[in-house]
Parts: C-alpha cells; structure tokens; sequence
C-alpha cells in the first residue's frame, strides 16, 4: 500500500503546475492537479494569451491606415469591441478543453476546488482530503491595487478583458507592461487613454533608451502620459462615469480606471503559514535553486514565488521540477538573459543587460540605431525603430540588445539564442544579414555611440 494517494499534488494549474504535473506523471508519478478556477492559469485565461489576442485586433487600426499609401483605398472601418471579446473567449474555451485533455492523457488527475493544505502532505479540496508525498504550490499572483479611496471602483486586466462595452475614456495607473499593452489596445480601437505614472518614467528597470522610444512613440499615437502624478481619490458619477482626483488636484471625468500596478504572489488562504512555509514580505514562496520552500516536501514554481514572473520562465521551472524529482536528472534553471517583450504598438524586445546595468561591472561600448521602417516610407506613418547592442569593451561579448519597434519580439527570440551562447560583437558583425529586413540592423551596426566606452 502506498503512504500517500499521491506523489505529487500541484496546487494551481497555471503554467509551471501543469508543466511540472503533467511530466511528473509522464515519468510515472501519481499526480493530481488542484485548480479552483479554468486550467490554464493567469497566462491562457487571464494574461497573456488573450491580451495578445486582442493586441492582434488592434494593430488593424494601423493596417488599415497604413494601407492607403500602398494604394488601397479602405473606406470607413469601424470596430466591434463585442465581436473581439467573444471571439477571444471562444478560443479561451478552446484552450481549456485541450489542457482538461492534456491532463487526461497524461493521466493527471484533476482535484476541482480551492486547495487548502491542512498539514504538509494533506490539501483539502471541496470537502475532501487528499495526502501527497510532494506538494507544488503553482498558485501564480493577482493584480494589486493600492489602497486609495474609491478602490472599489477601479478594474484590473482581469476585467479588461472582459469589459462588455469599449471605454470611451480610460484612465489607466501603472506604466509597466500590463497597463502599457492595455493603453495601446484601447487607443486603437477608439477609446481616448490617459496612463498616469508615479514616477518620471514608464517601464522603469527597461533600458533608458526603449522607455525614452516607447513614451515617444505612444505619446506620437495620442496616448498621454502623465508623470510624477498619483490618484489622490475616485468617486462614481450619477451618470456613471468615474471623477478621479490626480496629485495636482485636477479632476479627470473618465468611463473606467484600470490599475495596473503590479501583481501579488496568491498565498493567502491556501494554508502555507499553517504549514510553516516560509514567504517573503511580499508574500511570495521563498524558494531554492531546487525550487524547494523550507519545508522538506514543499516546492513552489512561477509566480507565486515572485521570481521571474514570466510564462515561460513558470514552464521551465515546472520542467526542471519534474526532471529533478521524477526523472532522476537533477536539474537548475539559469535565469540568465531571459528575453521579454512588451506587446506595446510598437512592441519593445529585449534581453540582457541595460545600459545602465553594464555599465555597473564593465566598461562598456555601445551601438545605438534608429530608422524608419521601410513600409513606413510609403505610409507616411511618423514610427521610428530603436536598436540597441551593449558591449563589453574588453572581451567583445554582447551583453544585452534591445528593440522598439514591429515585430521586435520575434527579433529578439533569435538574438537570445546568441547571447546565450556568449556572442561577441564580431561574431555579430561577421553574420550576414537578410535583406530588407529591419533585423539585420543587428549585424550591421559598426559605429559605437562616441565615446561611449568613457562615460
Ligand atoms: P509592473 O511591475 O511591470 O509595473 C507596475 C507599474 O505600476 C509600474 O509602473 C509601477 O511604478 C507602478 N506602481 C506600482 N505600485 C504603484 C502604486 N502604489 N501607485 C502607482 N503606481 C504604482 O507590473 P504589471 O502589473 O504591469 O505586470 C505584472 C507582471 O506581469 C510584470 O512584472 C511581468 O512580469 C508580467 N507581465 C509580463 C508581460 C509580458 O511578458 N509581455 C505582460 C504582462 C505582464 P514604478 O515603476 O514606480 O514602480
């Protein structure tokens, strides 16, 4: 007789836990996955898979556009928020049968309710216990908005998502990725948007040359931007609109308010304190490179452990998870130049260091481009590229590169793979580019920023 009913129970069936479940089980572990919620997680349900989908709906507000200087003549175009919410949640529910297959088939068992840990190898769900010699907790994080009065007002990207009309003024707080991507899909598709910012500077921790490009290039589609300003409080209208009261004390009359202030690990109400799981002040999962809690059969994975906070950083954590503890291949995973885009209009890709990073340990040179994209010689649109490379002076090795610009993601993806395995700048410079590309910029880039090396 088995000890316990399972090898592994995974709470949180997000991406690192049915990464980690379903290897887990494909190496022959009898694992079950505890999800209150869709499987799938924060990524397909909430985040990344739907907003990108609604990113592509967007970006038609510039083809169409655009289209005129290639001759085209496209009329009045006009937009149906409706059609696009429904369409995106119809592949939503698409994406949930495959993974509730993807658990079948792998023979995963799918535990539906809210997982609670009523000791170190027992979780609670839906009025049953279930023992596992492993638990994962993969319960990933929730948006956080600050305690300002009127709170209960505002939404999140989790309501974005799902607004059933298209704001005809939004008011937007945060300048990170989340609150950037939504401005750039409402201002496409009609709405006016208005981003507030705490600080001097929107995707702080970015290059300062990809936030100086984005805020320029935003700010070129209509978005303001307004820096060094908070809320101060927000009130519901009788006509149903929202009067928001900024540090300068102006009021601002806008449809919605959405915060996008960053997000919280999940860990409350889950049992970790009770059993004695260790988090930090922000409540994440504290974790080592094994991606084991201080509790002896307690691992965490993705969000919740306030990381990397990245899909598929999530994904290669539940990976190595499985590979460690379920297929005898210990393995670690090396955070290293992680590449991340912004799917802002245009999108930002980057990976390695900033400048500013750089410049704390090497002396640096640096190689700086910036071009209007050839389509846009046609169309007329006012868009400008930015590349960028970060050199080590003395051992020649790229260690960072960054884009602002269509399609830099995609970019970016292939650059990694070179950073990753240590390229130098003549290395770059001896690749032959693909012509007429924007990307071969990268490889052609042969004048550093003067004196860039002397800062
Ligand atoms: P971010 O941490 O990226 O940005 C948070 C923003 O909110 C910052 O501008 C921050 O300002 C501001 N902020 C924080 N607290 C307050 C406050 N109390 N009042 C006013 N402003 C405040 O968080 P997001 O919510 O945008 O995204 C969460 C995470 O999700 C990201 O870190 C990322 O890991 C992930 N994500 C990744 C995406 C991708 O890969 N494309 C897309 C979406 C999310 P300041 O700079 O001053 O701190």
């Amino acid at each position: 007789m088995a000890k316990f009913d399972y090898d592994l129970i995974t709470i949180g069936a997000g991406s690192g836990g049915v990464r980690a479940s379903r290897l887990s089980a494909g190496y022959g572990g009898r694992v079950a996955a505890v999800e209150e919620s869709r499987v799938g997680g924060t990524c397909v349900m909430r985040g990344c898979v739907p907003k990108k989908l609604l990113v592509y709906g967007a970006h038609y507000a510039d083809h169409f556009e655009d289209a005129a200087g290639f001759g085209w003549t496209v009329g009045d175009v006009s937009h149906d928020w409706g059609a696009l919410v429904a369409a995106k949640d119809k592949e939503l529910d698409r994406l949930e049968q495959v993974y509730h297959r993807m658990f079948k088939d792998s023979g995963v068992s799918l535990l539906e309710g809210h997982g609670v840990l009523s000791d170190p190898h027992t979780v609670d769900v839906a009025g049953k216990s279930y023992t596992a010699d492993k638990i994962l907790v993969g319960v990933g994080g929730w948006p956080f908005v600050p305690d300002i009065p009127g709170r209960e007002h505002t939404i999140t990207s989790n309501e974005a998502l799902d607004l059933k009309e298209l704001p005809g003024h939004i008011l937007i707080v945060g300048g990170g990725y989340i609150a950037l991507e939504f401005a750039g899909i409402f201002k496409a598709l009609g709405s006016k948007v208005d981003v507030l910012v705490r600080t001097g500077t929107i995707l702080r921790g970015f290059d300062h040359d990809v936030c100086g490009t984005v805020s320029e290039e935003l700010e070129k589609k209509g978005i303001a931007i307004h820096r060094d300003c908070a809320v101060r409080s927000i009130e519901k209208r009788d006509d149903g609109k929202f009067s928001v009261m900024v540090d300068h004390g102006e009021e601002m009359i806008v449809d919605q308010v959405m915060y996008a202030t960053g997000r919280n690990p999940n860990t409350k109400g889950i049992g970790l304190e009770e059993a004695g799981v260790a988090m930090n002040d922000k409540g994440a999962v504290v974790v080592d490179e094994w991606n084991r809690s201080n509790v002896e059969n307690i691992f965490a994975v993705g969000d919740v452990t306030d990381r990397v906070n990245l899909t598929p950083v999530a994904l290669n954590e539940g990976r190595v998870f499985a590979e460690t503890f379920f297929n005898n291949n210990p393995m670690t995973l090396d955070y290293t130049n992680i590449a991340s885009a912004v799917f802002t209009q245009p999108t930002v890709g980057t990976v390695g260091m900033t400048e500013e990073q750089a410049r704390k340990d090497h002396t640096v040179k640096i190689y700086v481009s910036r071009f209007k994209a050839m389509k846009h010689t046609l169309s007329g649109r006012d868009e400008r590229i930015m590349m960028k490379i970060i050199v080590d002076k003395e051992s020649d090795k790229v260690l960072g590169c960054h884009m602002v610009g269509d399609d830099s993601p995609e970019v970016i993806q292939g650059l990694a793979v070179a950073l990753k395995c240590g390229a130098t700048k003549a290395q770059f410079d001896a690749t032959i580019g693909i012509h007429p590309t924007a990307a071969e910029e990268f490889v052609t880039m042969r004048d550093a920023v003067p004196d860039s090396a002397d800062v």
